[in-house]
């Protein structure tokens, strides 16, 4: 039986969790859940799961007893007794600390959430045993992606690993010529062809800037250089990534876009078991095609790359510089083509090669984000 906490419930990922959890009594016992509102979604779970630890962001919900509070937030309820595994799916960089805590306290970890490791990779790189599996152990991709990955490895050796590939559908805008976008409005950014996913990720879809973000996540889960991570235009969104290897071989993993296949084998691994993910027959699959991602057609992409690549604090400016621009874009206030120059403006000027500690990342995230708010007119956060 695992002990799961659930860092974000009330979202789409916390949300297909907890069926994976319902599915399965006899394997999973849920012990905790967080959200960022305390409203009815919330109170539901709590009522669902009484004896579950809860938290959330804007206080303590009506009808949940001090008993079951966890009035140290999100850190207290991820190294909380029971807690075997927390399953991260909050939004933006505020779990990092608790995700530090859990490591730190032998909890493992399914991470559904970029920004940790776009922002502190570092610090959890130097919480993680070196040897491949046992890192992968403790620190489980739900990315599906990454899932993908972690599931053509099983077996091999990393050192065999000629290039890790990263399929990306393209977003809405594939076939249209980069001017043309100029004036793409929020409604044509959030029509994305394959994954039903919040705003800022749908919009980071568009731009592939979360393709990008997870090029920085596959190099702290798998410890590989950035020189081994690619990217491909795959629209159908049947193979979730695929491993070359230096005989000439790949590997990849494929089966219908449902998160709940990923989310089930992070909380399973290293077993398997029916579970509640849409099955289809090959048959019925639409033909698989394959096209090369060309970073000038995504430029944001190509900023946010060449960044990650140059390492130091640039994770973290990315992260709240995206964010920034996203919100500007969706409120106006930024042209779909202005993200891109954004974020290597902030990239520019704050910049350093040092790895910032846990406190300067948190700073630092606050400084570019009230920063670049104040530049395109944006008033308050979220
Ligand atoms: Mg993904």
């Amino acid at each position: 039986m695992t002990g799961i906490a659930v860092l974000g419930s009330t979202g789409s990922i916390g949300l297909q969790t907890l069926d994976v959890i319902r599915a399965a009594p006899n394997r999973y016992r849920l012990v905790g859940l967080a959200a960022g509102h305390g409203g009815g979604a919330l109170q539901a779970q709590t009522r669902e799961w009484p004896e579950a630890s809860v938290w959330a962001a804007d206080g303590r919900p009506e009808g949940v007893s001090p008993r079951r509070w966890m009035d140290g937030g999100l850190e207290e309820l991820s190294t909380a007794d029971g807690v075997d595994l927390v399953l991260v799916a909050t939004t933006g960089m505020t779990a990092l600390p608790a995700v530090l805590a859990a490591l730190r306290t032998g909890r493992r970890v399914a991470l559904a959430n970029k920004e940790t490791l776009v922002t502190g990779g570092h610090l959890v790189d130097a919480l993680l045993p070196a040897d491949w599996e046992s890192r992968l152990d403790r620190l489980r991709p739900v990315d599906s992606e990454h899932s993908a990955i972690w599931q053509c490895l099983r077996g091999e050796r990393l050192e065999d690993v000629e290039r890790l590939i990263l399929t990306a559908s393209g977003g809405p805008f594939r076939d249209r010529i980069p001017a043309d976008l100029v004036d793409v409005t929020p409604a044509d950014a959030l029509a994305h062809p394959t994954w039903q996913m919040g705003p800022k990720i749908t919009i980071d879809s568009a731009t592939l800037v979360n393709k990008a973000f997870e090029a920085i996540e596959a190099k702290w889960l798998y410890d590989l250089p950035y020189p081994k991570i690619a990217a491909v235009l795959h629209p159908g969104s049947v193979v979730h990534s695929l491993v070359e290897f230096v005989d000439g071989s790949f590997k990849a993993q494929l089966g219908l876009p449902d998160m709940r296949l990923p989310i089930q084998f992070a909380l399973s691994y290293p077993e398997r078991h029916a579970g509640p993910a849409r099955v289809a027959a090959p048959e019925s699959w639409d033909p698989l095609t394959f096209a090369p991602l060309d970073p000038t057609r995504y430029p944001a992409y190509a900023a946010v790359r060449s960044a990650a690549e140059a390492g130091g604090n640039r994770g973290v400016i990315l992260n709240a510089a995206d964010e920034v621009a996203v919100a500007g874009f969706l409120g106006g206030a930024v042209p779909f083509t202005g993200i891109a120059p954004l974020l290597e403006r902030a990239v520019d000027r704050w910049g350093v090669d040092a790895e910032p500690a846990l406190n300067q990342v948190i700073e630092l995230d606050a400084e570019v984000r009230t920063s670049l708010r104040a530049d395109i007119g944006l008033k308050e956060d979220r």
